[in-house]
């Protein structure tokens, strides 16, 4: 079976030998608080600002998913207010996960085929929050980095948060136009789910200090305070570290992993204006994401082409909430290869 499936999906071929790897080294049973674990942590944030062109002045956290993001987020740099910018499911859940932690959180959705317009959003608290999500997994989208960079600009002193979730590894991300950047590691790092990464801007830092939470396991001061010597509050999954400093080490510069998903972004859209019974799920270009694409079809011509492509040994993402029966997303993914979307496209062919 091959995986298109926009996560949990297809993780690099060569995850099953990184296991066999960890367990030979020991890496499974190493204390969090060892030499050994400290060294493997500072390695691989090493790794992660070096390929993914993280500035060298923002931190990266080790937490164990988006959602715990999404968390940590609403309860260590939020006093009361934050303005939540979506299209889709997930930055949905994202304002409902804060909304319940600061009540006074604001939803301001927008249009899946409507650009998202800066000078348009202009706040005038003092030290809000702005939450974004860079690539809409639920519905192929994405806000351009220009967009963000122009929003930091209009805000200065707000902090800007992105969910960069099914984008961070795929595409390359000017991390220094926003504060907060997560992810979790079973998008585009191809890996098995269980490990988010959390970047923050020397700002964020500020503010954590400023605002001085400290209730949860979580609390970034506290994160802030392990972090110092490259460790967590809690038990990490250090297997998962283990993969993805490896998974990092094998990983070309952002900047060519980046053109790659672009060519095969490309070749998707072209590929699906030239059929006639299925078509890109968003009309509008200029939003399209590059890293997930969803495709639409009348329900009947959907329903065949999921029982006949999972005989042919094609796992295809279904679509998100309202449009599962006449959707279905495929993962633009680096660890997929050129081979098996060519295998996808010429099954689709045939539709
Ligand atoms: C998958 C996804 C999440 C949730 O990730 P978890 O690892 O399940 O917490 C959040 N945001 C976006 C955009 C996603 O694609």
């Amino acid at each position: 079976m091959i995986s298109f499936y926009p996560g949990p999906s297809r993780v690099h071929r060569e995850i099953p030998a990184y296991v066999r790897d960890a367990y030979a080294q020991g890496i499974m049973s190493i204390n969090h608080r060892s030499d050994a674990f400290v060294d493997m942590s500072k390695r691989t944030i090493g790794l992660l600002k070096a390929k993914l062109g993280i500035p060298k002045n923002y931190t990266v956290f080790f937490t164990s998913s988006a959602t715990e993001c999404w968390e940590i987020i609403a309860q260590s740099l939020v006093t009361d207010k934050s303005y939540h910018l979506y299209n889709g499911s997930f930055g949905q859940k994202w304002f409902d996960y804060t909304k319940r932690i600061r009540p006074l959180a604001e939803p301001m959705p927008f249009h899946v085929n409507e650009p998202l317009d800066p000078t348009r959003l202009i706040f005038d608290l003092k030290d809000g929050l702005l939450c974004l999500t860079h690539n809409e997994t639920s519905n192929g989208t994405q806000v351009h980095n220009r967009i963000i960079k122009a929003i930091k600009r209009n805000n200065p002193s707000y902090l800007v948060a992105v969910d960069a979730t099914s984008s961070m590894a795929g595409v390359q991300l000017d991390f220094k136009s926003a504060d907060i950047w997560y992810a979790s590691v079973q998008k585009c790092f191809g890996l098995p789910a269980g490990l988010g990464i959390l970047v923050c801007s020397p700002q964020t830092l500020e503010r954590a200090q400023a605002i001085g939470e400290r209730t949860h396991y979580n609390s970034l001061l506290f994160m802030m305070d392990m972090m110092e010597k490259w460790q967590t509050p809690f038990t990490p999954n250090v297997l998962s570290i283990y993969l993805l400093m490896r998974v990092m080490e094998a990983a070309p510069p952002i900047k060519e992993v980046h053109e790659t998903t672009v060519d095969r972004y490309e070749q998707w859209r072209d590929f699906l204006k030239k059929r006639k019974t299925i078509q890109h799920f968003v009309e509008a270009e200029a939003v399209h994401s590059h890293t997930v694409v969803p495709v639409r079809a009348e329900p009947k011509v959907m329903d065949t082409i999921k029982k006949s492509a999972r005989k042919a040994g094609l796992l295809l993402g279904e679509g998100y909430g309202d449009f599962k029966a006449s959707s279905f997303r495929i993962a633009n993914f680096p660890a997929l290869t050129q081979k098996e979307v060519r295998t996808l496209m010429t099954f689709l062919q045939d539709y």
